[in-house]
């Protein structure tokens, strides 16, 4: 029998310590490891940028929690998103990518991957046959999002798994936003996941880090033969709180996800706001999708502001406890105005966001005085 989820976070590939017996397992701060005898390793370690315990114990962990037999950790989720493009892509090959693409993922496609002659195709990801009519003889990757960012559209992951199966292409899902709790794409048929574990996995807004997982192995050796030949590596002290953070995340995300269905509700309701992109709404085009594939609808609500721009940027400075800042995931909860801040890089392209969007990321406070707080930014 497989461990529950909230089991696995909390003991997944994190054993008490062999030699002192410590719970928690260690910051292993080495860069090396001695030899007993050349070529003779002790516990298979070498070098940190090869292989690290505490990043072991990370990768191990988040391996467990999406059902992969593999996972990679970086330095960032982008540093994941590169490795894991870079390993499957090669000159001349296409790609399809989320219409609203989170900013960073379309910059690395768009100014990074055109340059070494990658092509791509930006579809509406909700919309499968969309999905299928992008694919070209050259197409090797389906990069999806689910929910996206910061438009909370919603793909289904089952339907895209059998369209990549079709069309002999990969199916990389970005996690970020539902988090494994919430959603395992590799049950559903996805090849590889990527996360940013800045986020929801660590938890805490204390940590950058990024994860590759999945059980294909000639491709996770892949992804681990760039992980070690271009470092973009967690030291052990960024591995170890990210998985102090995620001992907590089937806790936290059930609460992430009971307050922002709150404020969504509030926000419907509110004269001043004219749609809310939330997947737990019955009017939301993908509810019905994300409630089938995922087991609560997430801590991130966005909307629109009735009187434009210049108000959408001004509630999120009017707020007292939403924190003006990009990111999301932690604890406390955060407020932005995609357009000039988190995906400022699609202005002028097919991925600009609407100029009257305010994005939140619902933290864990007291949702009444996350409420209270809001509402008094709108009046
Ligand atoms: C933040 C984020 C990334 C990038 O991760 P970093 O850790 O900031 O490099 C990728 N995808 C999504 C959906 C994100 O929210």
């Amino acid at each position: 029998m497989t461990d529950g989820f909230a089991t696995r976070a909390i003991h997944a590939g994190q054993h008490p310590d062999e030699s002192t017996g410590s719970v928690i397992p260690p910051i292993h701060a080495t860069s090396t490891y001695t030899q007993d005898g050349v070529g003779n390793q002790r516990a298979g370690y070498e070098y940190s940028r090869t292989g690290n315990p505490t990043r072991t114990s990370l990768e191990e962990c988040l391996a467990a929690l999406e059902s992969g037999t593999r996972g990679l950790a970086f330095s960032s989720g982008m540093a994941a998103t590169d490795a894991v493009l870079r390993s499957v892509l090669r000159p001349g090959d296409h790609l399809v990518i989320p219409d609203d693409a989170y900013g960073g993922t379309f910059r690395l496609v768009d100014k990074v991957l055109t340059g070494w002659g990658v092509e791509y195709t930006p579809v509406r990801i909700s919309d499968p046959d969309a999905v299928r009519a992008a694919v070209r003889p050259n197409t090797k990757v389906l990069w999806v999002e689910s929910p996206t960012n910061p438009l909370l559209n919603i793909a289904d992951l089952a339907a895209l798994a059998e369209v990549a199966g079709e069309t002999s292409t990969k199916l990389i899902v970005d996690n970020t936003f539902a988090s494994p709790y919430l959603q395992q794409p590799l049950r559903l048929g996805a090849d590889v996941v990527v996360h940013s574990t800045t986020k929801y996995l660590g938890g805490h807004s204390d940590v950058v880090g990024g994860a590759v997982i999945t059980s294909d192995e000639e491709l996770a050796d892949g992804v681990a033969f760039l992980q070690n030949t271009t470092g973009a590596v967690p030291g052990p002290f960024d591995a170890w709180l990210t998985l102090r953070g995620v001992k907590t995340l089937a806790a936290r995300m059930e609460q992430h996800s009971a307050n922002a269905a709150r404020i969504a509700a509030a926000l419907h309701e509110h004269p001043k706001v004219t749609r809310v992109f939330y997947p737990g709404h019955a009017d939301h085009p993908g509810h019905e999708v994300a409630a089938g594939q995922m087991r609560r609808f997430g801590g991130m609500v966005s909307f629109t502001h009735a009187d434009g721009e210049q108000a959408a940027v001004d509630v999120c400075s009017r707020t007292r406890l939403f924190t003006l800042a990009e990111s999301l995931g932690g604890v406390e909860s955060l407020i932005e105005h995609p357009g000039r801040m988190t995906h400022a890089s699609t202005t002028g392209s097919l991925l600009q966001v609407p100029s009257e969007l305010v994005r939140v990321s619902v933290g864990l406070e007291d949702v009444d005085d996350l409420l209270e707080d809001l509402l008094a930014a709108l009046e």
